[in-house]
């Protein structure tokens, strides 16, 4: 026989293909040739693959090879063929029976040594496999337990070459997954941590119960970060199916630990403002890898020193964030990567980041403006809650420490808010009150009275809060309401809302 053909996957973005890896052997001039568009990894896939295969005792077949990666207007990147292509042209040699790995996708890079390597993007490549009909895979074993959790599927790992040539022959067995639930990845770091911060909470707890954007603004050493860190902790959980959309886009990234791999808390991404637009929204040559904004998805962006961020990439997010998914086209192929987050900005009042008062600050307030100014614009149009924060003070300390919750009590009212909101909202697809149009909340049967609303009109004409930012107060007025088991928004809780806003004009 000199033919040979065996399965293996690749992905576009989060979508997956199935890739017939065919070896073709004839007589002429020894050496490999591979066809159907491979890029540069592929190209020295070529190597490994001999050394691997001399490696683990096997004889390099001397005659001309083709190995062809069908179809061939598929894009075809990085090194998950490795193990397909070795295995296929031993085949097409004649030195190895392709019965047992018929049906068969294989995944895997090859070390020089013959060792099978972990690569990126096992999960979804696993779920595509399933899509097209797929019950059985064979994976690298740094990969085993990340391949197991798609439903549906038999997966078999191997950690050498050898193993794998060894299971085909029938003289070795391949690899089980790991069984148990894998290491708890732990709820991270607990709401209950924060004292003396009252205003700072309560605007968290919004956000998480109306799926509102934030904003913060204080001097450093006011505990934004350290808020904004325990916002996972109090959203709930991820569903299974999102869970399995978030840990696909990481296991693309290369980001999951082996032995925890699913994600179940909405994940938290921080990049620095150095950033680069590639690193916040996707990118990169050949393939488009993930961004940060992706990485996000189902979980918290969180901007610190926002204002430092350049222009162009705070512009870069806003299309992502009104879409929900970022697309990026390459000579490699048209990516599409989810991005549903909820956005959390921190800043300074002014670029100097010193305490006002002696030997402090000395920014003018036209400085201030102006650095505050930088985050104005379409971004901040979405964000529904600017919660002014002032440094703690020793006594605010004390005082709230009796006040303050572990994440899992406030995470139970969250829960709660929310059934609330997406029941009231079902009709419309809403799922959070930061979502819906402000349109809607102004008209029946939504408005309110106009006992509820006095304060809000009274700012409006004095020209103290722009037409959209009642939008913004109405949606966290329900929020509150929510929070606080009300039908509807009365009039504190507008006065409330009010509050929340005036970090801020706008
Ligand atoms: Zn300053």
């Amino acid at each position: 026989m000199s033919y040979a053909k065996v399965l293996a996957v690749g992905l576009v973005g989060l979508a997956g293909h199935l890739i017939e890896v065919e070896a073709d052997l004839a007589t002429g001039l020894p050496g490999l040739t591979l066809t159907g568009l491979p890029d540069t990894a592929l190209s020295e896939a070529r190597d490994r693959i001999r050394a691997a295969l001399v490696n683990s005792g096997e004889s390099w077949p001397n005659r001309r090879i083709t190995v062809n990666l069908l179809p061939a207007s598929t894009p075809k990147h990085g090194t998950a063929f490795d193990l397909a292509m070795a295995v296929t042209v031993l085949a097409g040699a004649g030195a190895l029976p392709l019965g047992p790995l018929q049906g068969v996708v294989l995944l895997g890079e090859l070390g020089l040594d013959g060792a099978v390597r972990p690569v990126r993007g096992v999960l979804p490549g696993v779920l595509a496999a399933v899509r097209a009909g797929i019950r059985r895979v064979v994976v690298p074993a740094g990969n085993a337990r990340e391949a197991a959790l798609v439903p549906g599927v038999t997966v078999r790992a191997t950690d050498s070459l050898r193993r794998l040539l060894d299971f085909v022959r029938g003289s070795g067995s391949l690899l089980d997954p790991p069984g148990g639930p894998g290491r708890d990845p732990g709820g991270g770091p607990d709401l209950a941590d924060v004292a003396g911060q009252e205003l700072g909470r309560r605007g968290l707890e919004l956000a998480a119960a109306g799926g509102h954007h934030l904003s913060m603004i204080g001097p450093p050493g006011a505990g934004k970060t350290m808020l904004a860190q325990r916002l996972p902790s109090i959203l709930p959980p991820l569903s299974d199916e999102a869970a399995l959309e978030v840990t696909a886009v990481h296991s693309i990234a290369g980001s999951l630990p082996p032995d925890s791999p699913m994600i179940r808390r909405p994940p938290f991404q921080a990049p620095h403002h150095t950033a680069s637009v590639a690193a916040l929204v996707g990118g990169g040559s050949g393939t488009a890898r993930p961004g940060a904004i992706s990485l996000a998805h189902q979980g918290i962006l969180f901007l610190d020193e926002a204002p430092e961020f350049g222009t162009q990439a705070l512009e870069a997010l806003r299309q992502p964030l009104e879409d929900g998914h970022v697309v990026l086209s390459r000579a490699g192929g048209t990516a599409r990567y989810p991005a549903r987050i909820q956005l959390v900005l921190a800043a300074n009042p002014c670029p100097c980041a010193r305490p006002t008062g002696d030997a402090g600050c000395e920014c003018s307030a036209l400085v201030r403006r102006r650095y505050l100014g930088r985050l104005s614009g379409p971004l901040m149009d979405r964000v529904d809650i600017q919660v002014p924060l002032l440094p703690v003070t020793a006594a605010q300390l004390i005082g709230d420490l009796a006040r303050v919750e572990p994440s899992t009590v406030v995470a139970a009212r969250v829960a709660r808010a929310r059934a609330a909101a997406a029941e009231r909202w079902a009709e419309g697809g809403w799922l959070t009150n930061g979502q819906v149009p402000g349109p809607v909340l102004r008209r029946a049967p939504w408005r309110l009275p106009g006992t509820a609303t006095v304060d809000l009109r009274r700012a409006l004409d004095a020209g103290s809060i722009s037409a959209r930012g009642v939008d913004r107060v109405l949606r966290l007025a329900w929020s509150i309401a929510d929070l606080d088991g009300r039908v509807s928004p009365d009039h504190g809780d507008i006065r409330e809302a009010l509050t929340m806003r005036m970090g801020r004009t706008g």
